[in-house]
């Protein structure tokens, strides 16, 4: 098939095979692209018409217990500064951030121990009592089924929860081996079963991975269904065993939005903080290749710049409001409007 077959199949049927992937990654031509790109932000418009949705990104812990060769927060890591925000300041980051219009909390961490279901469920429950027109979103990481459901009754309604490839091999050079592929995906299936909007996703470029690779994710996507996708070139970080790794590429990150756009219509696709990291205009371009979120942080100023995962991450100096203006104004000079809206996910 040739690749604009392949992207006319995607746009029509959501669906290729692996080789059909695999062919359409290696072999696209810049005119190729365009034509998926436009597809792909067709096809966002559809659902999201010119809207974006805005997250408000708390990162609630730099703690982590996970030794993952990538992360620059990783525990063998002994010059990551750590933090923990209390209860009381992830409250305020809530006040903040209603008050600059965000009506979803996304409350992310490493898989720090001092927040226990019983730590987590306090938390979710003040937020929901006190902002019951909003989202909470949480991403700490790998729990147990009793751990997500206790969440979820506590008033947690979203999960993210990258699946970081597909592919057992492949993650098994990304992790440490006391770490486990299955269970993570595991993790996944219980947090759609218990009914959060789950969010899977993977890095562009990490160290090691395939073209072969990346259909497998394109394809577990497929598969999983989740209401929520968020992909972002790897970035290497100096303290990392992967610092010496090149940087994924943008072009490819930018591609593989516009595919997954194609297979999950109405998808909620985030423009992500590495992509603007790794290209000064990315999160606008990637708004243009169909992502329709975008996550501005919403963390404490203080303790910006040590949620350090990988170099260089921007917005690490700007207060909360300072973050949010510039994100409207990126938006509106491509033409699209940032709402305050809850944002939920919309069946295709
Ligand atoms: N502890 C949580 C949150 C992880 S941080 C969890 O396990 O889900 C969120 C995401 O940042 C990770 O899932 C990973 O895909 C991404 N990330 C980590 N290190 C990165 C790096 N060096 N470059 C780009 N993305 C990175």
């Amino acid at each position: 098939m040739k690749n604009y077959e392949i992207i006319d199949k995607l746009y029509f049927e959501h669906t290729a095979s692996k080789a059909e992937l695999v062919a359409l990654i290696n072999t696209i031509s810049d005119e190729e692209l365009e034509h998926l790109r436009k597809k792909a932000q067709q096809t966002a418009q559809k659902y999201y018409s010119n809207k974006v949705y805005i997250r408000g990104l708390i990162e609630i812990s730099s703690i982590c217990k996970n030794d993952c060769y990538y992360c620059g927060i990783r525990r063998s890591n002994t010059n990551a500064v750590r933090y923990r925000l209390s209860e009381q300041q992830i409250l305020d980051c809530c006040d903040t951030g209603y008050s600059l219009g965000f009506r979803t909390f996304v409350l992310q961490g490493g898989e720090d121990g001092y927040f226990t279901d019983d730590v987590m469920c306090r938390i979710v429950e003040q937020i929901k009592q006190k902002y019951p027109d909003c989202a909470v979103t949480l991403s700490l990481g790998e729990r147990s089924y009793e751990s997500y459901k206790r969440l979820f009754s506590a008033g947690a309604d979203r999960y993210l929860l990258r699946h970081e490839t597909a592919d057992r091999t492949h993650y098994e050079k990304l992790h440490p081996s006391e770490m486990s592929h299955s269970n993570r995906l595991d993790c996944l299936y219980r947090l759609k079963k218990i009914g959060y909007q789950t969010g899977a996703g993977f890095m562009v470029g990490s160290p090691y991975q395939t073209t072969e690779n990346l259909a497998d994710d394109l394809l577990f996507i497929k598969n999983l269904n989740p209401q929520m996708c968020g992909i972002g070139p790897f970035i290497p970080h100096k303290d990392t065993p992967f610092a010496k790794f090149p940087n994924g590429s943008v072009w490819l990150c930018l591609m593989l939005i516009s595919i997954i756009r194609l297979m999950l219509p109405s998808v909620l696709l985030p423009s992500t903080t590495a992509l603007g990291t790794a290209d000064s205009n990315g999160r606008e371009k990637g708004i243009l290749h169909g992502a329709n979120v975008v996550m501005p942080n919403l963390s404490p100023l203080e303790h910006r710049k040590d949620y350090s995962l990988y170099d260089n991450k921007i917005c690490t100096g700007d207060e909360s409001a300072q973050c949010i203006s510039c994100m409207k104004r990126r938006m509106k000079s491509i033409g699209y409007e940032v709402v305050t809206d809850v944002g939920n996910y919309i069946e295709p």
